[in-house]
């Protein structure tokens, strides 16, 4: 197996020192295992927020979409796919009782019927997607008619958000890293974007949603988040999903200044980790589904091939060149 390790902890944006890639031999299966062969793998935000959590020279965390090619599993038979946190590993010996945790969900089979491309379940079908879903519709409980603002708008996570904002009848305003994926964001239905990168987001902000913000989907934190929170209306509803701005700050983030607002408006603000959901899970999946055959869901990937380009897919999430889902190509 070819496997990346984590070798020297991260000090800023990640870069190619951080990871050394091995090869390592793999013991025979026992009873209960399977050997999974991955085909992609998925690049998220956490990687950089959560490797801190791992000693050096442990295996890099990671999701992917693999094939069974041995089986001494019932469970999981020879030909079947898998969705697993394997780490950044082509092969990996799986016990059918993989040990789970707050963040490593068990390993999912996938009923694959060539519909859509296996990678799909790494996004909009996979944790992204429910992600979306759960975060949004159970945390901002949008209504009708309400302003939705989506920060990190055209990420996997973001993009989804917006649509499903759309479908509930709101109006969307998309905060994002550049013109083409502020054009972008319009084409698949958001009513207005604002190029953090250019625009003074406090009074575009305050053009696109003169009556105030609703419901805020939070994937950046920082001062985007300052600024979104200090225009939010009575009652409104902050969904606390990610805070990229500061994951490659290696001191704490410092408190901001929204506290007043977040009292004299009365605001709801929850944070989740998806996984929370888990048991829930196919709801999201099925929505998700029917959403994009219906044709109101549109779908973009970022895809990087080659198994050792993983590091530098993470370094370029982190500087923002994905659009949409950025995932590895084994
Ligand atoms: P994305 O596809 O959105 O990729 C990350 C994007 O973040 C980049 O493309 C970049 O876009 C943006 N970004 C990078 N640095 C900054 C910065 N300093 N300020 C603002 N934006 C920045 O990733 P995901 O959709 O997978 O994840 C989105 C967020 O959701 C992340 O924070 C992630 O950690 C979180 N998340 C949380 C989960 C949970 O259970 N709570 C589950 C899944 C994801 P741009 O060009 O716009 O800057």
């Amino acid at each position: 197996a070819k496997v990346f390790i984590y070798v020297h902890p991260f000090e800023g944006m990640p870069t190619e020192e951080n990871f050394r890639l091995i090869e390592e031999d793999l013991p025979p299966l026992k009873d209960g295992e399977f050997l999974a062969e991955a085909v992609y793998l998925s690049v998220d935000p956490y990687m950089r927020a959560y490797a801190p959590r791992l000693k050096v020279g442990e295996t890099m965390i990671g999701s992917q979409v693999a094939k069974v090619i041995e089986s001494k599993s019932i469970q999981f038979p020879i030909g079947s796919y898998v969705v697993g946190v394997f780490g950044w590993r082509t092969h990996t010996v799986v016990p059918e009782n993989l040990p789970v945790s707050q963040f490593t969900p068990p390993p999912v089979l996938i009923s694959y019927d060539g519909s859509v491309p296996l990678s799909y379940y790494l996004g909009v079908l996979g944790m992204p997607g429910a992600t979306a879903y759960f975060g949004f519709l159970d945390i901002c409980k949008p209504k009708p008619g309400e302003t939705v603002v989506v920060s990190g708008a055209a990420g996997a996570v973001g993009s989804h958000v917006g649509q499903i904002a759309k479908i509930k009848g709101c109006k969307v305003i998309g905060i994002a890293g550049s013109d083409q994926k502020c054009q972008w964001l319009k084409t698949i239905g958001f009513d207005f974007v604002i190029n953090y990168k250019k625009d003074n987001v406090e009074q575009a902000l305050r053009a696109a949603a003169p009556n105030g913000v609703d419901c805020y989907f939070d994937n950046v934190g920082g001062e985007i988040t300052t600024t979104v929170i200090n225009q939010m209306n009575r009652f409104g509803r902050v969904s606390c999903c990610g805070a990229i701005a500061s994951y490659n700050d290696n001191t704490p983030a410092k408190v901001t200044t929204f506290l007043l607002p977040v009292i004299l408006q009365e605001l709801e603000f929850k944070g989740f980790v998806i996984y929370t959901w888990r048991n829930k899970w196919n709801e999201a999946v099925k929505r998700n589904q029917e959403w994009m055959t219906e044709g109101k869901l549109q779908y973009q990937e970022t895809i990087t091939e080659g198994f050792e380009n993983m590091p530098k897919a993470l370094i370029q999430l982190m500087q923002g060149k994905n659009v949409g889902k950025a995932i590895v190509k084994v």
